[in-house]
């Protein structure tokens, strides 16, 4: 397994541990600078017992020492404290033999918190003891005597190795220790995203990453996942579209079929049969006909949808009022409707809007609409055609209360070659094409088509166009 980012880890820690223990070694020595500046600056080694005493103890200048936060003792042959001035140490006024001993031993270790400045006065026999709270304490030194018996060297020298060595495998081991840890954390999160990445890659298109994290990672994962999601509609997608053109080839072949089947059969009885009738000749030649008109429709429809469904379509939209352009359209099918005996209603406002249109596409969106309730609807139905504003929408509804479509297939209606079961015959002569021609010619306007309809109630049509 690759370890690059495990190994890259172990490298900048172990540089880390030899650059800390660099600044460890440079903050020792710093520390003995420090110890020599701050005891120069300290009020207690200004003050020292050495530069107050006096052999008349009653002349010592105490003032300053006082002011300073600290005090001054005198302690005579007798162990009585003869003098005092500011702070004191001194629990009582007269000390043992033993307890001034130990009071010089303690004076001189470090961890008190009071500095100690002693000098003994040997003219006037009297100890001068000067005290000021300790305010702060460096004692670091590291000391070298030559004299130091050489047998001992070895052990010390020893001790002090084995010390260092600890130290340096102790914190190797933790380097180590730690820069896995580390490494995990980037390394697991790293060793997911490119399981899934394979397994995306080799077709698992429901590959996806859980790291539970909220850091880069998890934004890295989310991008991941949305990306995996989109391939797989993409790949669902394709793959439906597919479908879709294996079912309209087999729907193309199937549907002309029937008419081509028809024209030959129908020439074929010319050719077998020279003695037919006037009239059987009029009646077969009036089939292949209108069989030829019904591959020829079909063909030309096929063409015109694949033209709009190609990349490079584009509508010729000009600047139409539309409420104008609708009440021309409507009295082109006035004439139609009555020829068929249907009722009908329009409501068109009076005013001006105006829609970017391509007029002839536009006047095929209509003229499908029409020859469809025409077509499908007995007489006596009644068509209406509205137009109203919506936002920046304008929303036609075309409308009839015919015999109407199945709730459940209506949205299937928009798709190419999908009929009502009972309408797939010769008598219509209906391609299957219409509304996916109409859907197209809407969407590239910009709009979209709904149908509302069931079965006895009629086909409402709500087309939505954007205004200028
Ligand atoms: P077709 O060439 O078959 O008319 P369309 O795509 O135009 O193809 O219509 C699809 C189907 O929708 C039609 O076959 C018909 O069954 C149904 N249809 C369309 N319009 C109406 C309508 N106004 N009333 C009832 N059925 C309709």
């Amino acid at each position: 397994m690759n370890r690059k980012i495990e190994n890259g880890f172990l490298a900048n820690y172990v540089l880390m541990f030899i650059i800390s223990s660099m600044i460890g070694l440079f903050t020792f020595m710093i520390l003995g600078f420090a110890n020599d500046v701050i005891s120069k600056t300290l009020v207690n080694n200004n003050y020292t017992a050495k530069s107050l005493m006096m052999d008349n103890y009653q002349d010592i200048d105490a003032k300053t020492v006082t002011d300073n936060g600290g005090g001054v003792q005198v302690i005579n042959a007798n162990y009585e404290v003869a003098y005092s001035a500011g702070l004191n140490t001194f629990s009582k006024d007269m000390l043992s033999t033993a307890e001034f001993t130990d009071f010089l031993m303690k004076s001189k270790s470090k961890g008190i918190a009071y500095n100690y400045s002693i000098e003994y006065n040997s003219n006037e026999r009297f100890w001068l003891v000067v005290t000021f709270p300790t305010a702060i304490r460096i004692d670091l030194a590291l000391v070298h005597n030559k004299d130091f018996p050489s047998v001992d060297t070895q052990g010390v020298v020893g001790v002090i190795v084995a010390v260092i060595l600890f130290y340096i495998i102790l914190l190797a081991l933790s380097t180590i220790i730690y820069s896995k840890l580390t490494s995990i954390s980037i390394v697991n999160p790293l060793r997911k995203l490119s399981n899934s990445a394979r397994r995306l890659r080799d077709g698992d298109y429901s590959a996806r990453v859980d790291l539970n994290l909220e850091n880069e990672f998890g934004e890295l994962q989310d991008i991941f996942n949305a990306m995996a999601q989109q391939i797989e509609q993409e790949i669902s997608l394709r793959k439906q579209s597919e479908e879709n053109r294996k079912q309209l080839v087999l729907d193309i072949s199937h549907d002309l079929k029937n008419p081509l089947a028809s024209i030959m059969g129908y020439a074929e009885l010319f050719t077998n049969k020279p003695d037919l009738s006037r009239e059987e000749r009029s009646a077969y030649t009036k089939v292949i006909y209108d069989n030829s008109v019904r591959a020829n429709n079909l063909i030309t429809d096929l063409f015109e949808l694949s033209k709009m469904e190609s990349s490079d379509y584009a509508i010729n939209k000009t600047r139409v009022d539309i409420c104008e352009y609708l009440r021309v359209e409507i009295g082109t099918f006035i004439l139609t409707f009555e020829n068929v005996g249907f009722a009908y209603n329009f409501e068109v406002p009076e005013n001006e809007i105006f829609l970017e249109v391509d007029l002839r596409q536009m006047d095929r969106v209509f003229q499908n609409l029409v020859a469809n309730t025409v077509k499908y609807n007995s007489k006596g139905t009644s068509v209406l055609i509205s137009l109203f504003e919506q936002d920046d929408d304008i929303v036609i509804i075309f409308k009839d209360n015919g015999i109407g479509i199945p709730t459940n297939i209506a949205n299937d209606m928009f798709r190419p070659f999908v009929r009502v079961d009972g309408a797939r015959n010769s008598q219509t002569g209906g391609t299957g094409l219409g509304l996916a021609i109409v859907e197209k010619i809407i969407v590239a306007h910009g709009g979209n088509i709904n149908l509302i309809t069931d079965e006895h109630c009629g086909c409402e049509f709500s087309i939505t166009l954007p205004k200028i």
